[in-house]
């Protein structure tokens, strides 16, 4: 996703409710099948059904209309929104809440796919043109414990979660209002706003963790709420975001991910996070774990297919070159001049932009981070056959480097000296 200019805002006096999107217009469901682990009541304007736990639910469009059933029976038929909600409501758990299947992810990208999810909260069914739309209604720490539990995995200190979870509500709180206008929910449940599976990969951990630090939240000096960005590994040293995004942000610098008294013990190494330990923190959606420093072997005909594919150059038969002709403050190459030849033999010369399209270049899907050595190697008639890349960290390296957080953490730090260290220039505060 590219970066948007963030808007300015203060910090909420009391803890806002969220309607996310689970099930969208777009996704094209007509009936969803769910269940309960508890008694649930489903109810329309005019009539009302007890969910029991133990059998399997749907919900369908029937005209234009919804109804409910379970197995033959027709429990109840009426209008939409329908509201299905815990007849007692239920504290957040690992797991809690009620289970829907098919829930898209990765929607438009090649590796979407269908889950089941288990979702707190309750929910609204809508119909938008013929195709359901389920909202789930959770409160915003809900949310943001159901978000950061994606991240990590059960090993994480509970410092290291807490100041993620400072940094993601911060983050939320600036960029998740008005993405999905004309809706009846505010955010979805996808990479484009965050990802949101419920409680499915919730911890009892994750869950103490943000409500232990419940309504804190980064301030800028003009106490706006800071957006305050995370990405995997900055790779050493943190990224400004005007070199990286192209805009300026109050309160977020680039400087060495170490304390200045010992410059060389950089955070997200391995000297602070043992790599092969690194699953056990990360969670389940990262891969491997060679982040701080990697290797990656491009060969030319992925890079010509790139070009093709992804940027339109459908003339490209030879690269010729491959010239960095900017570099950030954090080594990220922020410009990459690419020479090639056309089917005719002329020459031409093209420019990556920015580090987000170097890295959708130079991969097949998305490469670890745009901070990268390169070399050639020559085929015998002088062509390019492979590129070596030798790179450091994983993502845009703007504001909280993960990793380097959690080798704070497990060296004895708080989360407070962890945010004081990413947010040097931010204030924070209690906002409910
Ligand atoms: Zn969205
Ligand atoms: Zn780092």
């Amino acid at each position: 996703m590219q970066e948007v200019v963030p808007q300015k805002l203060h910090a909420p006096s009391r803890e806002p409710m969220l309607r996310v999107g689970i099930v969208l217009a777009e996704d094209k469901k007509s009936e969803l099948r769910f269940s309960v682990p508890l008694p649930y009541e489903a109810k329309a304007a005019s009539s009302a059904v007890t969910l029991a736990p133990g059998s399997t639910y749907v919900v369908r469009v029937s005209g234009s209309a919804l109804e409910v059933t379970s197995g033959a029976d027709i429990l109840l038929q009426a209008a939409a929104p329908l509201h299905i909600a815990p007849l007692k409501p239920q504290p957040l758990a690992p797991k809690s809440g009620m289970t829907v299947e098919g829930i898209v992810a990765g929607r438009g990208f090649h590796w979407k796919k269908e889950l089941t999810q288990t979702l707190p909260g309750s929910f609204e069914v809508h119909l938008s043109e013929g195709n359901l739309v389920l909202v789930n209604e959770i409160n915003f720490e809900s949310y943001i414990a159901c978000v950061i539990s994606s991240e990590m995995g059960s090993a994480c200190p509970a410092e290291f979660c807490k100041a993620q979870a400072v940094a993601a509500r911060s983050w939320a709180f600036v960029f998740l209002s008005n993405k999905h206008s004309g809706t009846p929910f505010t955010i979805c449940n996808d990479d484009d706003c965050q990802r949101y599976q419920g409680t499915t990969h919730a911890t009892t951990e994750t869950i103490k963790a943000v409500l232990a630090c419940k309504g804190k939240l980064l301030l800028t000096k003009e106490k706006n709420i800071c957006p305050a960005y995370y990405s995997k590994s900055c790779g050493g040293h943190t990224e400004d975001p005007a070199e990286i995004f192209g805009f300026h942000v109050t309160g977020l610098s680039s400087f060495a991910d170490s304390n200045p008294k010992t410059p060389q013990k950089i955070y997200c190494s391995p000297s602070f996070v043992p790599e092969h330990d690194l699953k056990l923190y990360l969670g389940a959606v990262d891969e491997k774990g060679k982040y701080y420093r990697w290797t990656y072997l491009l060969t030319h005909d992925v890079l010509v297919e790139n070009l093709k594919q992804k940027f339109g150059l459908s003339d490209v038969a030879e690269v010729l070159s491959l010239i960095p002709k900017k570099r950030s403050q954090g080594k990220r190459i922020t410009q990459l001049q690419v020479g090639y030849r056309d089917q005719n033999g002329a020459k031409h010369e093209f420019l990556l932009p920015d580090q987000y399209d170097i890295r959708r270049a130079l991969h097949p899907s998305f490469l670890f981070s745009s901070a990268f050595e390169l070399k050639n190697h020559r085929e015998k008639d002088g062509r390019i056959g492979t590129i070596d890349l030798h790179g450091a960290g994983w993502g845009h390296g703007v504001g909280l480097c993960q990793i380097g957080a959690l080798g704070m953490a497990l060296a004895g730090h708080s989360y407070i000296e962890i945010l004081k260290h990413y947010f040097p220039a931010c204030e924070l505060v209690s906002a409910y």
